[in-house]
């Protein structure tokens, strides 16, 4: 019997499985739902892609902190408090003009929780994770990004000892921004790699 086909192309099993067990492990008194709630809770509002932004933030700002990032992300970005579940072992990648970067995990769906919160459900999506890696101008160009003919685009492929977090590059016209405006301009898909740094309005 062949085996060929993309298991989450179907109704995704993997939901329902979780959402079985919640069920089970609740009614046999095991787990406290609200306890639950409150760790959805805060990966949807408390940990969210405004931690990596603050990151990108102190990278444009300040030089050390940028050098710091690229030769120790993992502790740079613990610094800020920005640490936990699948955040333990980052790598920051930084754009250029030259060369573009994208982040993808083609298993599954590794992420850098920690800084991004929750991931969005195309990051998840088998049609993104196979396509980051064999066209990804293309993929890019559906997300609305179209970049100079000549950059170079960069995939890197997440796994569950390394997260990736894009440093887009700061934007003209924002000398003398402070962090927190700065921040303003990074969202989480610029952290992913489909968007660049939002131009100052
Ligand atoms: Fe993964």
């Amino acid at each position: 019997m062949s085996h060929d086909h993309d298991h989450d192309n179907e109704l995704d099993p993997f939901a329902a499985r979780v959402r079985a067990l919640e069920t089970i492990l609740t009614q046999k008194g095991l787990i406290d739902p609200a306890a639950i709630d409150v760790i959805v809770d805060t990966y949807e509002t408390k940990i969210g892609p405004r931690n990596g932004a603050r990151v990108v933030a102190k990278a444009w700002s300040d030089p050390a902190y940028a050098d710091w990032l690229r030769r120790d992300a993992t502790a740079a970005i613990g610094s800020l408090s920005y640490t936990g579940r699948q955040g333990e072992h980052m790598q920051a990648v930084f754009d250029t003009e030259d060369t573009h970067n994208l982040v993808v995990c083609t298993l599954c769906s590794c992420y850098p929780w920690s800084v991004l919160g929750l991931p969005p459900v195309w990051y998840k999506a088998p049609p993104y994770r196979s396509r980051a890696v064999i066209d990804p101008r293309g993929v890019l160009e559906e997300f609305g990004l179209t970049l100079p003919a000549g950059r170079k685009i960069r995939v890197w492929d997440s796994t569950a000892e390394l997260r990736y977090l894009v440093v887009p590059m700061r934007p003209k016209g924002t000398d003398g921004w402070s962090e927190e405006q700065l921040a303003g301009l990074v969202s989480r898909d610029a952290m992913i790699g489909t968007a660049l740094a939002k131009e100052p309005a």
